[in-house]
């Protein structure tokens, strides 16, 4: 039995893509994780978790006073092995102060120095795939024998949130559910006619017709509104607003209740590769080369291909360096709506 430690203080959507990673580590012994404190909530009721350590490395724990103090509290986990799945000086250095005696890290990683084994970064390689790579044995490069897929776990308090978010909007049990994603952090990432798909999606009439509902953080609100307005405006059932209302792991309970996810490449992609709703995820400056592509088994991508600038960036700048921003104008919500009609049924 060997004690883990797999330090991630990325983003979150690299926290779903370790999960992996977790699994595997979770067959040998138990797993313990640093995690930030946007990210440590959604290993809730994960059964490879044994516990989770937050590292505020912005807040609370800023500085070397707080890198000692939680280096002190991972020390006092005895794990004999740290991943880290987080490529900095800083993280590498709280595995190294804590006393792992073996740190396994990505050759390419700032915190290089203070591993003692350097796994190389496949660069053609999903990102969850390089992650779980952590854990080879020495020398070896071994892919994974199936698709990965993360996973996540929402508990009866999510699923009761959900409960009352539909029923509150008069959501019927068999009513389907189409989840629109418009936000990012990164605003080239955010594809600008989210408003316009909702339009026509809600023209569709049937014997059941979808419900709209749209999720996100509490600054994405007025994204939402936006795409409210757009269906009352062509006379479609109220969409529902969930964007700051639920958890992550709320919004993960949603979207795997959904027939299908509409999403920029940003957090929920990866929350719906882990509840395998089928995604379709649009792609603008960065493309699923990057490592960061879908992952459910139903999944779609749309992007431009073949224009020249892309991708123009690892996550996506803030605007468009050529001012154009055709990587994203040009993509037709005809076509989106084609694309969730076919999943929607
Ligand atoms: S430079 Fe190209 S890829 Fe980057 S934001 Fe502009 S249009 Fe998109």
């Amino acid at each position: 039995m060997t004690v883990s430690a797999v330090l991630q203080t990325s983003f979150l959507g690299d926290m779903v893509l370790t999960t992996p990673l977790l699994e595997r580590l979770a067959a040998s012994g138990p797993v313990h994780v640093v995690a930030t404190p946007a990210s440590a909530p959604l290993l809730a009721h994960h059964p490879a978790v044994r516990s989770v350590l937050v590292f505020d490395k912005r807040g609370a724990d800023r500085g070397l006073g707080g890198l000692r103090r939680v280096a002190a509290r991972l020390r006092a986990l005895g794990a004999a092995r740290a991943y880290l799945a987080q490529g900095s000086a800083r993280t590498a250095a709280l595995a190294w102060m804590a006393g792992i005696p073996e740190r396994v890290g990505f050759e390419t990683s700032g915190g290089r120095l203070f591993t003692t084994r350097r796994v190389p970064y496949a660069r053609d390689q999903h990102h969850a795939v390089r992650l779980w790579q952590l854990a080879n044995a020495p020398g070896d490069a071994a892919l994974p024998a199936h698709p990965l897929r993360p996973s996540l776990y929402p508990g009866p308090e999510e699923h009761a949130a959900v409960d009352r978010l539909l029923e509150a909007a008069g959501v019927l049990p068999h009513t389907p559910l189409i989840a629109l994603a418009p936000g990012s952090v990164w605003a080239t990432k955010r594809w600008p006619s989210f408003d316009a798909l909702a339009a026509r999606l809600s023209t569709e009439r049937g014997p059941a017709p979808a419900r709209l509902v749209v999720l996100g953080a509490a600054s994405d609100a007025a994204l939402a509104r936006a795409i409210a307005d757009a269906v009352t405006s062509r006379g479609g059932a109220p969409v529902i607003d969930a964007t700051g209302r639920l958890t992550l792991l709320g919004s993960a309970a949603l979207i795997g209740r959904s027939r299908v996810l509409v999403t920029n490449d940003s957090a929920p992609l990866h929350l719906a590769s882990a509840m395998n709703t089928p995604t379709v995820a649009l792609f603008g400056p960065t493309v699923p080369a990057l490592g960061f592509g879908p992952l459910a088994e139903q999944r779609v991508v749309l992007e431009l291909a073949g224009l020249a600038c892309r991708p123009c960036h690892a996550h996506g700048p803030m605007t468009c360096p050529l001012g154009h921003w055709h990587c994203m104008r040009a993509l037709d919500a005809t076509q989106v709506a084609a694309e969730v009609q076919q999943r929607v049924g």
